[in-house]
């Protein structure tokens, strides 16, 4: 029953603006002909993939994400999920042709901009064939079937505002629809989801990873997003923003508003002496607050818009950044009257890749 199956390797490739994702299925099941029929070049891309998790300098294989067991059209294996910054394509096609991928002449589901950016470059640099797919159409095609095949894919936080009670809890999705999409990568793109072959894009907005990386990049002189997120987690943000507090000397209680609400991001900053006051950490946190607060915002008035109050936060500016996904739980509840809930995802930023993957199988 395999005859009709693309020759391996099997890829799924997302190149986005900051990220190149690529899922890898290593077969668990090779039969011995099979072993010996296979060439030399394939066993040590295998051997090569599945052995390191760091790829030159700057490739990453996420181990913790791994899933094992999986089943792809028949076949048994592990799914392996590696990153690298797509500035670095150059390397990683020069690291792809030294493995001897030129030789497999193999093609490769690819989606994201890159897939068009990069898709002569391919041709040329490792005799790839690209067959490119809607970025979209394979985020949703990806979560599905990562989220049927993890029985704890979809969380939510419990008590997001308390450092001592808060908790992952999973989250039965097994009645999906209708749902909101809100991936936050480089940008940001906002998705109603109706049914398994409905959606639409509802919204976008440009202030999304990619802005808080930049700015704090600007404001701090950090260099990585893991510096930007770990001075985030030493700063405070209201030495940097205005609070209602500052304005109203307490809450505005007419309309709800507690005193510790921001009322204007970085509006502290045009006073010199407060400029004097604050330190990297406290900008690199109010840069996250201010960038994660606003897509909270134009998520829930998405949410409100499409009647829909389940809301599915992804993309990679989630990663190791409990911070935000605490910010979005609490104000997607608070601002919604415990109407809305925001949900997340253990593999934040594969799911254009797996979808990818799973067309290479159609
Ligand atoms: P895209 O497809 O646009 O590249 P991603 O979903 O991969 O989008 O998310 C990119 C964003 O993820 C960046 O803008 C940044 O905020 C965040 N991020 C997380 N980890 C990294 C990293 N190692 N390098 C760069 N950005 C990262």
């Amino acid at each position: 029953p395999t005859e009709h199956l693309p020759s391996m390797p099997w890829f799924g490739m997302d190149i986005g603006g900051t990220l190149t994702k690529i899922v890898y299925f290593e077969p668990t099941d090779t039969s011995p002909d099979e072993e010996a029929e296979e060439v030399e070049t394939l066993k040590n891309i295998r051997r090569y993939l599945t052995s390191n998790s760091a790829y030159g300098s700057t490739g990453h294989r996420d181990s913790h994400l791994q899933m094992n067991n999986v089943q792809i059209c028949g076949r048994q294996g592990t799914l392996h999920y590696i990153r690298f910054p797509t500035c670095e394509m150059g390397n990683f096609l020069e690291l792809a042709k030294s493995k001897g991928m030129a030789t497999l002449a193999s093609t490769i589901c690819a989606t994201g901009g890159g897939a068009y950016k990069f898709e002569e470059e391919f041709q040329r640099e490792v005799n790839m064939q690209l067959h490119k797919f809607d970025e979209l159409d394979s985020l949703l095609n990806g979560l599905h079937y990562i989220e049927n095949n993890n029985s704890h894919e979809l969380y939510y936080w419990e008590e997001p505002c308390d450092d001592r009670l808060c908790r992952k809890v999973p989250f039965d999705f097994s009645q999906p629809y209708p749902y909101l999409v809100v991936n936050i990568g480089s940008g940001v793109s906002i998705l109603a989801v109706y049914g398994p072959d409905e959606y639409k894009r509802v919204s976008g907005t440009s202030l999304g990873g990619g802005t808080f990386l930049g700015l704090c990049c600007l404001l701090t002189g950090c260099s990585t997003f893991e510096e930007a997120i770990e001075l985030a987690a030493r700063g405070d943000h209201t030495r940097v923003d205005k609070l209602v507090r500052d304005i109203y000397g307490g809450d505005y209680g007419r309309f709800g508003l507690s005193g510790d609400t921001v009322a204007s991001s970085f509006g502290h900053m045009h006073v010199l002496q407060r400029r004097k006051a604050v330190n990297r950490c406290d900008l690199a946190r109010a840069t996250l607050a201010t960038i994660t607060n606003n897509i909270g915002s134009i998520a829930r008035l998405c949410a409100v818009n499409e009647r829909i109050e389940r809301v599915i936060f992804m993309g990679n500016f989630l990663r190791v950044n409990e911070i935000s996904m605490k910010l979005l739980s609490f104000a997607m509840n608070f601002w919604s009257s415990g109407q809305m809930k925001a949900l997340f995802l253990e593999h934040e930023g594969y799911f254009g890749a797996v979808g990818c993957l799973l067309e290479l199988m159609k």
